[in-house]
């Protein structure tokens, strides 16, 4: 589909004029020239919303100050900080790019795109949030905002999570980009996807753009942008076991790929579908236990992540004299450390429910 140049021109001006005019969205990291900590904003950003990342990022930037204080800490305190933003691997890599470059670049950000886009974790979006806010490079930032209002001003019903969409949608983007100040640029159509073009009840009526846009003339805005996917959620059945031995609880710190990589939890038996007290006494990993106490249940939670649903029941069960060999995998720590430890949403709002923190 071939769009109208006077089309795109109304776009890129309307956008820039709206942005110095009314955009009154106000964010700390906003106008901010520090690499590291546009990068920080941009990571605590990707999949989670601004007002929910707000409070993390003010306490990254006051525990570590500076890209070299962060590759300095320890994983846990990070770990720490991090708890509740979900996405463990953001974390993982954060930390793994904040000492490389301490160690490697000698603690000075990359100034290229090409730089910024080769650290870990940083794809297109993030790399080009980085490149334009920080140093004034012409590239053009592409998310789920800038989708939205592309694909309604524009009209353009092309899936933008399909190869073909996502090409078009770029392009588009690199277009319309305003390269004398490309940082005002995707401020501006990153604030207006937030505040104005909203996924739901945008407002029309005081957007910008509102003359010249298609879905608006069309009556065509609760069908754009299209998606091709429908999103598979997986759900997933948690039995979490909270072990007792006087005043310690054995806790476990996850590996592998899975989800909270990194974090710690109560004992898990994972099953494929809902199990009552008498069933999981049946299954394997409870009876490597070893242990003739029955379990209470204390109560049930869930937690929503984007493909997955973790449906969590948690039992109590006292041990009396643990038998080392069967809980090597973890270690037994005083309730009153608990708070030292990183645990997934899901367990830090039981031990607080259940005054372990
Ligand atoms: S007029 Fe409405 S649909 Fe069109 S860009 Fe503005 S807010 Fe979005």
């Amino acid at each position: 589909m071939e769009t109208p140049n006077a089309q795109k021109r109304f776009f890129t001006k309307q956008l820039i004029n709206w942005h110095h005019t009314d955009n009154n969205r106000q964010l700390p990291w906003k106008s901010e020239k520090d690499p590291y900590k546009i990068w920080l904003s941009e990571i605590i950003l990707q999949q989670t919303r601004a007002q929910q990342g707000l409070p993390y990022y003010l306490n990254f930037t006051k525990a570590y100050p500076t890209i070299r204080k962060m590759a300095a800490a320890n994983d846990e305190d990070v770990y720490r900080i991090w708890q509740g933003l979900g996405y463990y691997n953001r974390c993982r890599n954060m930390l793994a790019t904040a000492r490389y470059i301490s160690n490697e670049l000698n603690g000075k950000f990359p100034d290229t795109h090409e730089g910024i886009i080769a650290l870990k974790g940083i794809g297109p979006y993030t790399a080009a949030a980085i490149a334009s806010f920080a140093y004034g490079l012409p590239h053009a930032v592409v998310d789920g905002n800038v989708y939205r209002v592309l694909a309604r001003f524009f009209g353009i019903d092309t899936p933008s999570d399909g190869t073909a969409g996502k090409k078009l949608f770029h392009s588009l983007a690199q277009e319309l980009l305003y390269k004398e100040d490309s940082a005002a640029y995707n401020q501006a159509i990153m604030d207006l996807g937030a505040t104005v073009c909203t996924p739901q009840k945008p407002l029309c009526d005081s957007c910008p753009l509102q003359k010249q846009c298609i879905a608006y003339k069309q009556d065509m805005i609760a069908l754009l942008p299209v998606r091709a996917k429908k999103l598979k959620v997986k759900d997933r059945h948690f039995n979490y076991l909270l072990l007792t031995n006087e005043d310690r609880i054995w806790v476990h710190k996850r590996e592998g790929k899975d989800i909270w990589h990194n974090l710690h939890e109560l004992y898990l038996i994972e099953t494929d579908k809902p199990v009552g007290i008498v069933e999981l006494q049946k299954i394997a990993a409870y009876k490597a236990l070893a242990i003739n106490g029955k379990p209470t249940l204390i109560e049930g939670m869930k937690q929503q992540l984007t493909h997955q649903t973790i449906h969590s029941k948690f039992y109590s069960l006292a041990i009396g004299k643990p038998d080392a060999a069967v809980f090597e995998d973890g270690k037994w720590v005083y309730i009153k450390d608990l708070k030292k430890l990183a645990f997934p949403k899901t367990i830090v709002s039981f031990l607080e429910k259940n005054f372990y923190f």
